[in-house]
């Protein structure tokens, strides 16, 4: 009794208050996360209607407390309260282009820090999701995995990025704005993040929830070929994005270590079989690397070997990364390449850089303010001024 007695002292001793407010809220489970089946489990005493009306509250009118849940009765509020919590970041930066690009940094605690970014186009508006902290992949161009993988996000902290971008979205313009396309090109590799980020993309799709067409949805990936079979007989009809970025394996292995793993024939299989099952065309992504996978001779190679497949390409200008000292291809050879693979019969887009101004290529903003030490502790103003000076 005595030794009990002396270990829960000492453990109190270390525990502080604010140490003891956060168990307590580890204890609440993640009601975001949830599927409104998974609610109705938790909720055993509830009519079943009521889950699927707190599902509407959450993913559809997309408020942040329960208390917003005006047609809930008191009771089951309190008991919403006791036990779930609903997760919302909070904003450590926010930042506006003069093009209208919107970049969020966002933190969700526990060291979760990510990025999003929403885009103004033609066609409306477009959001692009994190779906990792840090990446493993390590592609020599992209500043996502500087400093390494941390963590896996999930499917609650994926949805969240879009919530708040929609509700900030309304609150700036007006109710009638809406995002209407969606493209995991943030931080992370989606596939390596499977089954949260299938979970997502199952929500977020739902028609009780913000019902985003599964066709205005884009997940974009280094090249995970067993990954991109499984998905591919999971019965979405979402686009497969495949960052090429090379002609060949061999220039392909100098800028994306994926490719020392997966050849590029086994990659083009994958593609092939994601086409046959989904019927949905494959978009390929080439950011354009002076000197390294610009040229003439390099576009035939790759006309040549996708010759008479449905394809999409986008060529995308380097958005240029400070680590990586690599240029931007010139104008001349982007447009040159283009032309080339259009002569194989590929329709290809050169893709605009959008938000330059704001840091708005991957991970480039989580970037700058971990090289600037700047931490939740000195505040959302400071990393304001550090990105701006
Ligand atoms: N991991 C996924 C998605 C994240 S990045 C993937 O590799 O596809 C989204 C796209 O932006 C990818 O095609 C990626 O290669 C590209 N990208 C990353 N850094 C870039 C940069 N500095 N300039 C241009 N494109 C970049």
């Amino acid at each position: 009794m005595k030794s009990i007695q002396k270990r829960f002292e000492i453990n109190f001793e270390k525990v502080s208050e604010k140490n003891f407010e956060l168990n307590f809220e580890n204890t609440k489970k993640d009601i975001l996360n949830m599927h409104s089946e998974e609610i109705a489990k938790e909720l055993p005493n509830e009519p079943s209607y009521r889950s699927k009306q707190i599902y509407e509250w959450l993913h559809k009118k997309l408020v942040t407390s329960f208390e917003d849940m005006s047609n809930l009765p008191k009771s089951l509020i309190q008991n919403l309260n006791d036990n779930f919590y609903i997760s919302a970041p909070t904003v450590l930066n926010r930042l506006i282009s003069e093009d209208g690009t919107v970049k969020f940094l966002f933190d969700f605690g526990s060291g979760v820090v990510v990025e999003t970014v929403l885009m103004t186009s033609n066609y409306g508006y477009s959001i692009c999701v994190s779906s990792q902290v840090g990446c493993k992949m390590g592609c020599t161009f992209c500043a996502s995995h500087i400093g390494g993988w941390e963590k896996n996000l999930s499917s609650s902290q994926i949805l969240a990025q879009v919530y708040h971008a929609q509700r900030d979205l309304e609150a700036r313009l007006g109710k009638e704005n809406k995002i209407g396309n969606l493209v995991l090109m943030g931080i992370g590799e989606p596939l390596d993040n499977y089954d949260n980020v299938l979970k997502f993309i199952r929500m977020l799709s739902d028609e009780y929830g913000q019902n985003l067409s599964q066709r205005s949805i884009t997940l974009s990936t280094c090249g995970l070929v067993d990954k991109i079979y499984k998905l591919a007989d999971e019965g979405l009809a979402i686009t497969l994005a495949i960052s090429l970025h090379a002609p060949d394996d061999d220039t392909r292995k100098k800028t994306m270590p994926i490719a020392k793993v997966h050849s590029m024939e086994s990659l083009f299989k994958a593609a092939n079989y994601y086409f046959e099952k989904t019927g949905r065309r494959i978009s390929y992504e080439y950011a354009m690397i002076a000197g390294i996978n610009d040229s003439e001779l390099q576009a035939k190679t790759l006309g040549t070997k996708l010759s008479g497949n449905s394809v999409h390409f986008n060529l995308i200008p380097l958005n240029p990364v400070t680590e990586a000292h690599l240029q931007k291809a010139p104008d001349a050879n982007i447009r040159g390449f283009a032309k080339t693979l259009e002569k194989f019969g590929i329709e290809v887009t050169v893709r605009r850089n959008q938000g330059t101004d704001i840091n708005a290529a991957c991970g480039q903003l989580r970037r700058t303010r971990n090289e600037t030490g700047n931490n939740r502790a000195r505040g959302v103003s400071n990393g304001y001024k550090i990105l701006r000076s």
